[in-house]
């Protein structure tokens, strides 16, 4: 039955492998429709009113297995009657082919390829065209009118350890975040958030940018092995999910629970010759005081701490492709003023 959909999707052996045959069925409340290796739709036999509709991926980063079993507990609960279904939800599992073979992409990182125009021809650019077809038509024929908000959120383990295990990344878009959001993602676990503060063509982006969509990518504990992960600190985020599946409201803390920092710089790599100058098991968010010298690049030459401010790195990342980001620098900034009821 369901939790087979995560075994089939990764089974099949090609992005372009027809879905298994089963590709239909009934769940507690529901029913669910497999539209497209790794693509399950949930919809409700009768909505519940204000419900949210929602897209939750996971496996963009094939080796990113902690959200990936945390869907599967989601969908295995349902299946159990333990909530019925109560809302449309898309469940997607962004590269099979690289959750197979334990590794963060085959071709080219996914993440950075959610974008219209996108050209390229690997394994990844058709998966990333594909998934940005599913995710407009899935809000286009359940949320025609936008009476409430759409939703997605874009599940990831980060490969470092952090200061703050669990956060947020906010995409740079002119759709705000709601109030509401910050107050349901503190109460589902969130310790962090992080606002970019340019486009970057990932998937959490895409919803938010070309659909609207409150979209958010949530790093969500480090990266493990399927089987290695300890999913206890993940059970706020569980039970936001199934709220959202559900369709009933979910638990919410005041937003200043969580640290925000916004980005102010990128470390980008321009040549074969680049290192991090700081050591390879430093935490997501460490501080680094002013006049640090943070990366050597053949090309760009060497990165300095500004004056004045200290600045946080996240996402560090010395082994990415020439030309992409091999870390983000951030510093603290004030919770988003939110009003009082
Ligand atoms: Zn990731």
């Amino acid at each position: 039955m369901l939790d087979a959909w995560l075994d089939i999707t990764l089974d099949s052996e090609t992005f372009d492998s027809e879905p298994n045959a089963s590709q239909r069925g009934r769940v507690p409340g529901g029913r669910y429709h497999i539209i497209a290796p790794g693509v399950l739709e949930l919809v409700p036999d009768r909505r519940v009113s204000d419900s949210t509709v929602s897209v939750i991926s996971a496996g963009i980063h094939g080796d990113e297995t902690a959200p990936i079993e945390l869907l599967g507990d989601v969908l295995a609960r349902l299946e159990a009657g333990l909530y019925p279904l109560g809302a449309p939800v898309l469940l997607i599992l962004g590269n099979p082919p690289a959750i197979k073979q334990a590794t963060r992409y085959v071709d080219t990182n996914l993440n950075r390829l959610f974008k219209r125009d996108v050209s390229g021809n690997s394994d990844e650019h058709r998966r990333a065209r594909l998934l940005m077809q599913e995710v407009e038509a899935f809000f286009d024929r359940h949320d025609p009118e936008r009476n409430r908000p759409r939703l997605h959120y874009d599940l990831h383990t980060a490969i470092r350890t952090s200061r703050y295990p669990r956060f947020a990344v906010e995409p740079f878009a002119a759709a705000p975040t709601l109030a509401e959001q910050w107050q349901l993602l503190a109460g589902a676990g969130i310790q962090a958030v992080l606002s970019q503060h340019t486009h970057s063509w990932t998937f959490s982006h895409f919803s938010r940018h070309y659909l609207g969509a409150q979209g958010f990518t949530l790093e969500l504990g480090q990266v493990a092995p399927f089987g290695a992960n300890d999913l206890a600190p993940l059970v706020p985020m569980r039970k936001l999910l199934e709220a959202l599946l559900a369709g009933r409201p979910a638990r919410q803390t005041p937003a200043e629970s969580m640290a925000f920092f916004t980005v102010v710089d990128e470390l980008i790599r321009e040549s074969s010759q680049f290192e991090l100058c700081f050591p390879d098991d430093t935490a997501n968010f460490t501080a680094f005081a002013p006049g640090t010298v943070l990366a050597r690049d053949a090309k760009a030459g060497v990165y300095r701490v500004p004056d004045n401010t200290p600045l946080c790195v996240v996402f560090p990342n010395a082994r990415v492709e020439t030309g992409a980001r091999a870390a983000l620098l951030v510093h603290p900034v004030a919770p988003p003023a939110i009003p009082q009821p």
